[in-house]
Formats: structure tokens, sequence, C-alpha cells
């Protein structure tokens, strides 16, 4: 029998062909989840299974499935509910939200197109993929755990983030809508708010203001994606079974 805190558990992670995304496929996968990754990335997707979920957890590569998914686009997240289906006979009961992208700029000077797009990916895409997932939960008759991915600029803001942080606040408001409507359903959703986490999406802020930053964190280091990974496998697990509608931060102190 396979041991770990989901074990046996399909899970379904976006963004999952980089970073915190990628982390939490590898964390999940070695507390004995069957995981779906999912990237508008593919290839990226499929290293991840490769490399970072089955050679890392001891697990057979082809119980896991990379998947390509466009979370904006809301027939590309039908089609992997139904490859998921199709696949494991049921859908996942696990959801983890961690597609996102950044376009940063002054709001005197951001364009219609980059609020749009992020607001898109960030907050439209985490909706799609809630609705969609805990609606073929609720149809099943499965509990669930769903964990979004905002930031903690979604709570304070950031200079250069106006589209960004109005996405993260959005996710942290809509976790708590949701969890309040589907508490009777038994599928909790919790939200996660990381600080400043060594990924690609941080290597695109100049090093001046990284610097500037780590200045004001008082573990004084940017976060691993797996610091990450592993408070969301917990709230993937039934360690967390009384937390719903939480917002957690994980941030070093910053
Ligand atoms: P990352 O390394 O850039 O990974 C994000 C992944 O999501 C990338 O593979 C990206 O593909 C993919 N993606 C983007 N748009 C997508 C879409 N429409 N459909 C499916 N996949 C899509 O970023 P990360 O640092 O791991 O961030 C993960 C989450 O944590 C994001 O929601 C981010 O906002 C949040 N977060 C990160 C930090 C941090 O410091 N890193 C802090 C706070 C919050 P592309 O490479 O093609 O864009």
């Amino acid at each position: 029998m396979v041991a770990g805190m989901v074990a046996g558990r399909l899970a379904l992670v976006t963004g999952a062909g980089s970073g915190i995304g990628r982390a939490t496929c590898q964390i999940l996968s070695r507390e004995g989840a069957i995981v779906i990754a999912a990237d508008r990335n593919y290839e990226a997707a499929v290293e991840t299974i490769k490399t970072h979920t089955a050679l890392a957890s001891g697990s057979n590569e082809a119980d896991h499935m990379a998947v390509e998914l466009d979370v904006a686009n809301p027939k590309s997240v039908q089609n992997i509910l139904q490859t998921a289906i199709k696949q494991y006979k049921a859908p996942p009961t696990i959801i983890v939200n961690s597609a996102g992208i950044t376009r940063d700029n002054w709001l005197l000077k951001l364009s219609e197109e980059d609020y749009d797009s992020v607001l898109n990916i960030n907050l439209k895409g985490t909706f799609l993929v809630m609705q969609t997932f805990s609606r073929a939960m609720t149809e099943a008759g499965l509990p669930g755990s769903i964990i979004n991915i905002s930031s903690i600029i979604g709570k304070y803001g950031n200079m250069g983030q106006t589209n960004y942080s109005a996405s993260k606040a959005g996710v942290i408001a809509m976790t708590q809508s949701a969890a309040k409507e589907l508490g009777k359903y038994n599928i909790r959703v919790n939200v996660v708010l990381p600080g400043f986490i060594d990924t690609p999406m941080v290597k695109t802020v100049p090093e001046k203001v990284q610097q500037a930053i780590l200045k004001q964190v008082p573990l004084g280091r940017l976060g691993r994606p797996s610091e990450l990974a592993e408070v969301i496998a917990f709230l993937s697990s039934d360690k967390s079974s009384f937390m719903t509608g939480a917002s957690v931060d994980v941030t070093g102190g910053f």
C-alpha cells in the first residue's frame, strides 16, 4: 500500500510546468497522490512528471499524467476534466490553482491588454478551474480540497502591480465565498499567500528591487518552492480537515 498524507488521491495541479506548481507535484506524489500536471507549456508539464514527480517519489511515471491546459479558456478546462475522468474513472479531488502570470507596469502606463491578461489568467482562470472541478466532485459525491494561490501582494499591494494585486485580492475573496458555498459538500477551499519565492516569476524583478525586498523579510531570504508545496500538501490532506476559507501567509515574515 502507498503511504503518505494523500495516498491514493488524484490531484490536479495547474501551472505545473514551473516553480511552485512543479514543486507541488513533487511533494504531493511523495505523499502518495496520483498527479495530473497541467500547464499551457506541455513540454514543461511532461518534464515535471518525468524528472520531478515520478523519479523523485519513486512512483510509477505511468500513474501520473501531463496535460496541456490554458486555465483562462473554458473549453480547455472542460477538456482536462473529460481527460481525467476517462483515464482515472473519477474527477481529481485535490485541485491546486498555481497557474499565474505578472505583467508589471506603473498604473500610469499599464495597458488594457496587460490588465486583462493578468485578470483573465490569475482570477478568471482560478474561477473556471474551481467551478468546473468542484461541480464534478459534487456530481460524483466526492469530498475534496481546493488550494488557490494568491500572493501577499493581494493583501498589501505593491508598486507596479495594480493588475496583479487586484487579481490576487480577488482570489482571496473568491476562496472565502467558495468555501462558504462548498462546505456542505465537504469540499474545503483554502488560499495560500506566498511572499517572495525563488522561481522564474521572481527572476523578472530587477536585482535592486529584490535586494530591497529581502531587507523586509525577517528570515532574510527568498522562499523555496518546496516550502510552499509542503503547506499546500498539508492543506490537501486530512491533516487540515477543519480548515476551510483560510488564508495562509507563507512569506518568511514579510
Ligand atoms: P512560474 O514559475 O512562472 O510558474 C507558473 C506556471 O504557470 C508557468 O509554467 C506558466 O507558464 C504557467 N501558466 C501561465 N499562464 C497559464 C495558463 N493560462 N494556463 C496554464 N498555465 C499557465 O511562477 P511561480 O512563481 O511558480 O508562481 C505560481 C503561483 O504563485 C502564481 O499564481 C503566482 O502568482 C503565485 N505567486 C508566486 C510568488 C513568487 O514569488 N514566485 C509570490 C506570490 C505568488 P508560462 O511560463 O508560459 O507563463
